[in-house]
């Protein structure tokens, strides 16, 4: 199964993947059903780290769609943006393009 990457690079800038307890998702979003959350200014994506591994990977995914929807202005919908994180990760791992990373890569707790 394909590892959450510690850091991923989006339009050039690097973001920390962090997972972290839902509390700190809620803090940063305001939004009880959050999965995750990104800040494009602290280069730092939150993932729950409750999700299934699967919803993980979707998770990052719709994090990085919306960094690029805001920086292009898109104009995507949330729900435009939902869609594509499934079925982006179901492209990327049923191709095998999302391969298993080292474990000692994955990324780690919160660390502040
Ligand atoms: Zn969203």
């Amino acid at each position: 199964m394909a590892a959450i990457p510690r850091q991923v690079s989006v339009m050039g800038l690097p973001f920390q993947v962090r997972l972290v307890d839902s509390d700190k998702i809620l803090l940063e979003t305001h939004n009880p059903e959050a999965l995750a959350a990104i800040s494009t200014h602290r280069g730092i994506i939150w993932i729950d780290r409750d999700s299934t591994e699967e919803v993980q990977q979707a998770s990052l995914l719709h994090e990085v769609i919306h960094a690029i929807n805001n920086s292009l202005n898109l104009n995507m919908t949330e729900e435009a943006i939902c869609a594509l994180g499934v079925l982006l990760r179901d492209f990327l791992v049923g191709n095998r393009l999302w391969l298993p990373n080292n474990p000692q890569e994955r990324a780690g707790g919160e660390q502040e």
